[in-house]
């Protein structure tokens, strides 16, 4: 059985054909699901989406590049979300989080001030996050530091050796996806075959981030094996070990995985 530890199931790319992706999904051996949140408007759709499809579970929380809209009694509807959906067993931790300094426009005041923020939660919730990371790792890493987050996933990793080092060191897991399959991504594909194989975690990112067996096209949560037979190849596993492998290390980074069955 495989995890997409990062799936944006509640995107409009899969309001056509929503249950086909699933059970697609499901057929291939992806057995749990992990919907992260984007803004405060979508709090309701990824837990009613979790509670709907088996085997998913979700994440409530700010994206960077949500923050030019979100408004600061978001943070407060943020705490009385995760409050509420404390006892629920599908509600994994606190996500989509984090900084990004690739895309142009927000503004990186705006950015620390929700990252941080909503880091505090996690930590005063004791949950794990996860996070999004793009030329922004030393700065995530501070964040996580400054609050005393010591679990989570920093999703779609592209950073050095040495930030990478540092995230496992400081005990978050890094999350690889369709971007392993490119053979032009060195760095990336040096770090899926390198890193302790305990750090790894599989995600999709759909519908973004496709494989390069479907560029540009829309990318799907059965696309899992496919991506983790390319990550295995790397390393030298059999695909069957990397499934077992790193759906073990997202229970890791991921503990509430425990309470509800795949
Ligand atoms: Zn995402």
């Amino acid at each position: 059985m495989w995890t997409d530890t990062h799936c944006h199931l509640d995107a409009a790319e899969f309001d056509a054909d929503r249950d086909a992706v699933v059970s697609a999904a499901r057929s291939a051996g992806v057995s749990r699901i992990v919907i992260p949140a984007v803004a405060r408007e979508n709090f309701a759709t990824v837990r009613a989406l979790a509670h709907r499809v088996e085997g998913a579970v979700y994440a409530l929380g700010i994206h960077p590049l949500y923050t030019p809209q979100a408004r600061d009694d978001d943070l407060d509807a943020l705490r009385r979300e995760i409050e509420a959906s404390f006892a629920d067993p599908r509600f994994i931790g606190i996500g989509e989080i984090g900084l990004d300094y690739f895309v142009p426009g927000p503004d990186d005041a705006r950015q620390q001030h929700f990252y941080d923020a909503q880091l505090k939660l996690a930590r005063e919730f004791d949950l794990p996050a996860i996070c999004h990371v793009r030329k922004s790792q030393d700065q995530v890493l501070k964040g996580l530091r400054r609050n005393g987050v010591h679990r989570g996933i920093a999703h779609a990793f592209n950073g050095s050796f040495q930030q990478a080092r540092a995230f496992i060191d400081h005990g978050m897991h890094l999350g690889f996806g369709g971007n392993v399959t490119f053979e032009r991504a060195l760095q990336i594909r040096r770090l899926a075959e390198q890193l302790p194989l305990e750090a790894i975690v599989m995600e999709t990112d759909a519908p973004d981030i496709a494989p390069a067996w479907l560029y540009r096209e829309r990318n799907t949560p059965d696309q899992v094996p496919r991506i983790g037979a390319v990550l295995a190849g790397l390393r030298g596993l059999a695909p069957e070990e990397l499934a077992l492998g790193t759906t073990a290390n997202a229970a890791a980074a991921l503990p509430r995985l425990a309470l509800s069955s795949a």
